[in-house]
């Protein structure tokens, strides 16, 4: 364990509780029978499901029961969210980095030229935005170089795009608690933060230097935007590293110990695919639309209240099926580099998108489906 004056305390002290090994034991031994009564649970209208009830329905046990889970998480959905989709966006706004993630094209060692917008250029971004459609969501994602892009650069590019957007959130390296605070002063409404993956065994091989080579640092970082009160945290793994199902029951163990300890905030959960990057790395887990389905319609049933996020990652069709079980926001029009929207599109992208439409088009074949788009669900004055 790292040192405490260094990681805080957090999830990291407890997270030993749970084997990796027991926990993916544990789901290929799910029966028929543990699936049949975690949906009984949900159907009696249990608000929040334990983490067995979870197990349970992401286990290849469950796939017989597809269509029941979907009629649950369609009827969980439209109660909590309505027929609706919110809207975000993100704006890159570096990709210089100091860590060495071996699936990701912006890692240290990937020799290309590195940008970090100026506020001139972080200004021209965000009303280039705003002509792709009327967001106020906005994803303010960068690499990882605090010496650079630290709090005061972050304080900057909120302060810069406050006037133009009601509801900022960032997905950049994680921060001290003292430093969230600090930003939530310039704007700041919520943070993404993946953990990428749970497997603290593993996790070495995919971060092997850098800061994010602390498993605890990250893992403890949840804590650290609880106790600042930002108001909305999200979490995600990626999908392509470890065992899949072992991943998500840890993150949905990790959302309800956040959601005891941290009741004033809103989260939402992530799990993207793994899309090809510059870095060549190949995906260790493939997971299956079918089974991407099972898993979003699984945390609905976990949990009523969470956001589930689809981003660009996910194909048009795909999208357009699940946000009818569960998902409940989607960015839409996204540039993965830094300056992708007015300064520099050419710049190497993070991921490519599969959904490659207009955000206009997103909205039409939204509203087709019967839901509303809704671009704005936070207002500054409640800041
Ligand atoms: S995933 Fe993030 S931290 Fe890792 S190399 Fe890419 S930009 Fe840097």
């Amino acid at each position: 364990m790292e040192d405490y004056k260094f990681v805080g305390h957090g999830f990291a002290d407890v997270i030993g509780q749970w084997s990796w090994q027991e926990t993916i034991d544990r789901i290929e031994a799910m029966t028929a029978e543990d699936v049949r009564r975690a949906l009984d649970k949900s159907r009696r209208n249990a608000k929040m499901l334990d983490d067995n009830d979870f197990m349970a329905l992401i286990s290849p046990a469950a796939t017989p029961y597809l269509e029941e889970m979907a009629q649950l998480a369609h009827k969980y959905t439209l109660e909590r969210f309505g027929r609706t989709i919110s809207m975000y966006i993100p704006m890159y706004v570096s990709n210089l980095c100091t860590n060495f993630c071996v699936y990701c094209g912006f890692n240290h060692d990937n020799p290309f030229k590195r940008t970090v917008l100026t506020m001139d250029q972080v200004k021209n971004e965000c009303e280039a935005i705003k002509t792709l459609g009327p967001f106020e969501n906005l994803l303010i994602v960068s690499g990882e170089a605090p010496a650079t892009c630290g709090v005061e650069y972050f304080e900057n590019v909120l302060r810069t795009c406050r006037p133009y957007f009601h509801n900022l959130t960032m997905e950049v390296q994680p921060m001290k608690a003292e430093d969230y605070e600090r930003l939530t002063h310039a704007g700041l409404n919520g943070v993404v933060c993946f953990q990428e993956t749970y497997n603290r065994d593993r996790y070495k091989c995919y971060h092997p230097k850098g800061m994010k080579s602390f498993y605890a640092w990250r893992l403890n970082g949840y804590d650290r935007m609880g106790q600042a009160g930002v108001h909305k945290i999200g979490m995600g793994v990626l999908i392509g590293l470890e065992d899949w199902r072992a991943d998500v029951t840890m993150m949905a163990r990790h959302l309800r110990y956040l959601q005891k300890k941290y009741w004033r905030t809103r989260y939402s959960v992530n799990f993207p695919r793994m899309c090809p990057s510059e870095s060549g790395f190949q995906p260790n887990v493939v997971m299956t639309d079918r089974e991407l389905a099972q898993l979003t319609m699984a945390f609905r049933l976990f949990d009523h209240d969470v956001d589930i996020s689809y981003s660009t990652r996910e194909n048009p069709q795909f999208r357009a099926n699940m946000m009818r079980l569960g998902v409940t926001s989607m960015s839409a029009g996204s540039q993965t580099e830094p300056g992708g929207y007015a300064t520099s599109p050419d710049a190497l992208e993070q991921f490519s998108v599969t959904d490659s439409r207009t955000p206009e088009a997103v909205a039409a074949s939204i509203r087709e489906g019967g839901y509303d788009v809704v671009w704005k669900d936070w207002d500054q004055i409640y800041d």
